[in-house]
């Protein structure tokens, strides 16, 4: 197997340099194990502090419609964190006071959305609540087993019952000027939030539930179909194990499933994320890039690798593949000529591309310009 770039590590930064490779009609393919930090989003992109038409083109030819607004967002323990960027049935407010009065709906049985401490969080800025339970016979069949009441699940029956859900918000709705709702709407009909927005004669807000995150994976979805659409192989469910390297450049890698196989390439890029994602490993002695043995900036001293206030900035989290200027991985205290290094593996070593989300979508742009000669 052949192709003109191939991306290890199928998360934000692999789809984002798949999709900008393809559309310059490059053949590549992803590789990816599986779940990624996106499963977890919170739905507002980190670091992206202005507006960014590349940025903005890419995901809405994907289907991923972004708005812009710096200020607040709202965090499922009922704090507000800084944002500017996010997806548009994320909000985002000038200042926390977003209503006078807000209903807080959860649903019967479901205990991943933490209604009661969004209520004291909003309390605490200013804004009376009350919160109400919906008592939804559809979700009985997914009461009966615990783990079955999960974000992903509920957002599987609310595609089809949120019209009823709206019309019991209508009934419950007094004089509130908001309402807070799981976010567990527009899995795979991507129409419900707005439609719920429509519906309701208030604000409505969609606030953040324990893991799967429900918008993270609806991007997902989107962003890898784009990828598809463009023509691009994702192979998902399997992991490249090694690499042959020689004088310096990545011929081929093998993963898991295709052990007989060569994956080859002029080019590659090391998407595979940071310790979540085993893209970086720790041992008592070291940190670690797993698959090309890469050169890894970390702190040879353990004790130096955490900070003991669990709050703070943890010197770890900086840990990363070294890289030149240009991203390509460091061997052996060399780059390798083929090799770019982007998204959470680079951990903080290039801070000039922010973090979080916007340096997986910074870093894989720029890896792809590299790999386009840009
Ligand atoms: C739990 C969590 C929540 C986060 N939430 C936010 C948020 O809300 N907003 C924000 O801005 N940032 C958030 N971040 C930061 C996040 O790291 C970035 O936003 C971004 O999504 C990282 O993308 P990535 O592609 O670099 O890595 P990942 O998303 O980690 O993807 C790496 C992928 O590579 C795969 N992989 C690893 N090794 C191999 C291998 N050998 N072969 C094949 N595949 C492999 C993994 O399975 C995974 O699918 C979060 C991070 C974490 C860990």
């Amino acid at each position: 197997m052949k192709f003109d770039s191939v991306i290890v590590g199928g998360g934000l930064s692999g789809m984002v340099a798949g999709i900008a490779l393809q559309k310059a009609g490059q053949s590549t393919a992803i590789i990816s194990t599986g779940q990624n930090a996106l499963h977890f989003f919170s739905g507002t992109f980190e670091s992206l502090l202005s507006p960014d038409k590349r940025i903005q083109t890419l995901f809405s030819e994907a289907g991923v419609r972004l708005h812009y607004s710096p200020g607040v967002r709202l965090t499922p323990m009922g704090t507000f964190r800084e944002a500017a960027l996010s997806l548009e049935d994320i909000d985002l407010f000038p200042t926390p006071q977003f209503a006078r009065k807000v209903l807080i709906v959860n649903f019967l049985g479901y205990h991943d959305f933490f209604s009661s401490f969004l209520a004291d969080g909003l309390e605490k800025q200013g804004m009376q609540c009350r919160v109400r339970f919906l008592n939804l016979p559809e979700l009985e069949k997914l009461e009966q087993s615990p783990s079955e009441m999960r974000s992903v699940q509920i957002a599987r029956t609310m595609d089809r019952i949120w019209e009823k859900v709206v019309q019991e918000i209508r009934v419950l709705l007094k004089d509130e000027d908001a309402v807070v709702l799981p976010q567990v709407f527009g899995l795979q009909d991507f129409s419900v939030p707005t439609r719920i927005r429509q519906g309701i004669p208030a604000r409505v807000i969609f606030a953040g539930t324990l893991p799967p995150s429900v918008p993270g994976i609806r991007t997902q979805i989107l962003l890898k179909r784009r990828y598809q659409l463009l023509g691009g192989s994702y192979l998902m469910g399997d992991e490249v194990t090694r690499a042959h390297i020689h004088d310096g450049v990545v011929h081929s890698v093998v993963t898991k499933n295709l052990e007989q196989h060569y994956i080859e390439a002029s080019h590659f890029i090391l998407a595979t994320g940071g310790y979540f994602s085993k893209g970086l490993v720790a041992n008592p002695f070291q940190v670690y890039e797993p698959v090309f043995g890469l050169d890894v900036d970390f702190k040879e001293d353990r004790n130096e690798w955490y900070n003991p206030a669990f709050a703070q900035d943890q010197p770890y989290m900086h840990f990363g593949v070294k890289t030149d200027a240009s991203l390509r991985a460091l061997k052996d205290g060399r780059p390798l000529e083929n090799l770019y290094a982007v998204g959470s593996v680079l951990g903080q070593t290039r801070p000039e591309f922010g973090s979080a989300a916007g340096q997986a979508i910074l870093t894989a742009l720029a890896a792809a310009d590299k790999i386009l000669g840009l």
